[in-house]
């Protein structure tokens, strides 16, 4: 039962009948929760994305309400659904340019295993053919070395201590979990003290759009030693200097909420949004861009932005060459191919299968 993205198992929900949980103390009960939870991809998905809980057994059951079909075998006949964990499933869909829920994107999502492949069954359950997951993402791990073969489908056992014994427990840590951004305080200010004066070295005598221009061509950490180094300099990250931390932090990708992930969230006045009228761009970035570089939740968001960007440069080279691209017609236009067709009224048939049941309680 592993995620096709980060690799990383599901945890059994209270309704399944045979739960095999991690070993007691591995993860706290926010981590549990979190793992519990699924999202299924493509064409083999009623509805094509569609949410889902983990019962262990090979079975996931869908918790949208509405699906006629609840129950979803996980691992059959060598291969199994693309299922990812929440964030997981956020961060691949933004790499692949599928974040819509238009039928055209939802075409594309079905289309997935056209390009890609179906995830593979037995020792590399739920894995991507083609993906080379062991060069993705920082660090490089061999996760393979921490997956057991069942005996039957879905029966494939993650070694959670094994795993945390070799220093990766900072990889429990949902990757959606963010650092507060907020104003810069006056605390922070004040801890700086008055700038002695007047200075003689060779670079705070500059003028302040001097030493500007010279700002991007650092490294972000020599950004940082050089900031730290007095009074001034200090002074002038705090305030003058912001919109260059607020650049190296947009710059980095991962370190901001996808739309997604921002609009409906309740804490989103206290999250980071690459648009000026919801982050203004004197704010604390600085301090921000310090802290996404040092929690365990933003070490596995990145980890998992940057296996979703190498799954997303492989569906690219492949997908000019798939079933699914564009054909030339018999004038010498680009035609959609039979795959692609069929494909579509698929989705089609799909979309009116999983609206035909109200949601329940409605
Ligand atoms: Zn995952």
């Amino acid at each position: 039962m592993s995620c096709s993205i980060c690799l990383l198992p599901f945890t059994p929900a209270p309704g399944s009948t045979c739960p095999r949980p991690p070993p007691r103390g591995i993860l706290d009960t926010k981590q549990y929760t979190y793992f519990q939870y699924a999202i299924g991809l493509g064409s083999r998905i009623g509805g094509v994305v569609s949410p889902f809980e983990y019962l262990d057994g090979n079975n996931f059951r869908n918790t949208s309400s509405n699906l006629m079909i609840m129950m979803c075998v996980w691992e059959s006949s060598g291969g199994t659904d693309f299922m990812c964990h929440a964030a997981c499933a956020k961060m691949v869909r933004h790499a692949l340019g599928m974040e819509g829920d238009d039928f055209e994107t939802l075409v594309e999502i079905a289309g997935l295993e056209k390009v890609l492949g179906r995830p593979m069954g037995g020792a590399k359950a739920g894995w991507l053919p083609d993906i080379r997951y062991k060069e993705l993402g920082t660090p490089h791990v061999d996760m393979a070395k921490y997956w057991e073969t069942g005996d039957e489908p879905g029966g494939n056992m993650f070694r959670w201590k094994a795993f945390k014994d070799d220093g990766f427990e900072w990889m429990f840590n949902r990757p959606d979990m963010f650092p507060k951004f907020k104003g810069v305080s006056e605390k922070r200010k004040k801890s700086i003290g008055e700038p002695k004066q007047p200075t003689s070295d060779i670079i705070t005598t500059q003028p302040l759009d001097v030493i500007q221009i010279l700002l991007p061509y650092l490294s972000t950490p020599s950004y940082m030693a050089l900031t730290s180094t007095c009074r001034i300099l200090r002074k002038y990250a705090l305030c003058e200097f912001q919109p260059e931390a607020r650049r190296r932090v947009l710059e980095l990708g991962w370190a901001v909420p996808l739309r997604s992930e921002y609009e409906k969230n309740a804490s989103k006045a206290f999250m980071a949004s690459a648009r000026i009228e919801e982050s203004p761009v004197d704010a604390d970035w600085l301090l921000y861009l310090c802290h996404v570089h040092k929690t365990a939740a933003m070490r596995m968001r990145r980890r998992v932005w940057e296996i979703s960007q190498g799954i997303a440069r492989v569906w690219k080279a492949k997908r000019p060459m798939s079933v699914i691209a564009d054909t030339v017609g018999e004038n010498g236009e680009l035609v959609k191919s039979a795959e692609r067709r069929k494909l579509e009224s698929s989705v089609q048939q799909s979309l009116l299968m999983s609206q035909m049941l109200p949601p329940l309680g409605g």
